[in-house]
């Protein structure tokens, strides 16, 4: 299990998320943030921090979202040097 970035995050890239992640494992893409699934330990401290209710445990996505865990999987095969995105707050 990972957790995933939905659609209100894009255009927003808050960036608080990051900041709460212990194992650094949201990265910057070009039109949002991307959680890592090999390296989310599902700890759950960035889910309530986005701003825009943009981040869900993987099982949870809201329906109309569903699309962004194939997505969110997706980004990492397309782009495996995707910077790791940096604190809001460093
Ligand atoms: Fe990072 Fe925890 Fe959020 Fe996974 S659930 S992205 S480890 S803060």
């Amino acid at each position: 299990m990972t957790y995933i970035i939905a659609e209100p995050c894009i255009g927003v890239k808050d960036r608080a998320c990051v900041d709460v992640c212990p194992v650094e494992c949201i990265y910057d893409g070009e039109d949002q943030l991307w959680i890592k699934p090999e390296e989310c330990i599902d700890c759950a401290a960035c889910e309530p921090e986005c701003p825009v209710t943009a981040i869900f445990e993987e099982s949870a996505v809201p329906e109309q979202w569903k699309a962004f865990i194939a997505k969110n999987y997706e980004y990492f095969v397309q782009h495996p040097d995707a910077p790791v995105a940096p604190r809001k707050n460093p």
